[in-house]
């Protein structure tokens, strides 16, 4: 299988091409199809895996056409939620590398410095927000983050979120995001507690499991 089987934009496929990416990982294989469906999935995979992919470049695909060109303007699309910045860092480059013929902006909010830098990035429009819980409950209290246009909620190491406390504030922001929105929760391992969660709050989720 080649990533053209997938019906993913030339833009896209072009910048993965540049990154010498031959072959979909299994994790790919399986969920860039069901997330193109619009399904909610369950993603059980380890870092290393190739998940950030794997939710990447499908999100993508489905924003390119939505955002298109560069004088529309840009809201709050896609909400990434991942327990820490390095991680948060990391997926943001990853929608960049994938995302670089596409006009779609993306940002990173995570806590432990100035909110100025970051509410005026907000102000100026973004598509993708890829965040820590606490920092993006504490910018939308403040009303510097509007949901209304948001389409996709990526969970990202659920299991990891749940160890570091995170949970009741990844719960508060599942709340407050759109009804109708496709959820993508990944977790390296399925404790209890996230089997739970995602029975909550997903539609009729797919399992995969790699
Ligand atoms: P992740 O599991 O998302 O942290 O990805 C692990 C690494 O694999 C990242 O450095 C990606 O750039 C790389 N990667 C993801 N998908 C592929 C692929 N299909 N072929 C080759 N490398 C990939």
């Amino acid at each position: 299988m080649q990533f053209s089987d997938f019906s993913i934009h030339r833009t896209i496929l072009e910048a993965i091409k540049e990154l010498n990416y031959t072959t979909p990982t299994p994790i790919q294989e399986q969920a860039i199809p069901e997330i193109l469906e619009g399904n909610d999935l369950v993603g059980c995979a380890q870092t290393g895996t190739g998940k950030t992919a794997a939710f990447a470049i499908p999100i993508l695909d489905v924003l390119h056409p939505i955002v298109g060109s560069i004088k529309k303007r840009k809201l709050i699309r896609t909400v990434v939620v991942t327990p820490t910045r390095e991680l948060a860092i990391q997926i943001q480059e990853n929608f960049d590398l994938y995302g670089k013929y596409t006009n779609i902006r993306s940002l990173v909010l995570y806590g432990g410095v100035n909110q100025n830098p970051q509410v005026d990035a907000l102000k100026q429009g973004v598509d993708i927000v890829i965040a820590t819980p606490g920092r993006f409950l504490d910018l939308y209290k403040q009303g510097f983050i509007n949901l209304d246009q948001m389409h996709h909620l990526v969970i990202d190491e659920a299991d990891l979120m749940f160890d570091m406390g995170f949970i009741n504030d990844v719960k508060k922001i599942i709340k407050l995001s759109p009804s109708n929105r496709q959820t993508l929760l990944f977790s390296a391992t399925m404790p209890f507690e996230i089997r739970v969660l995602a029975d909550e709050f997903l539609k009729n989720p797919k399992y995969i499991s790699v």
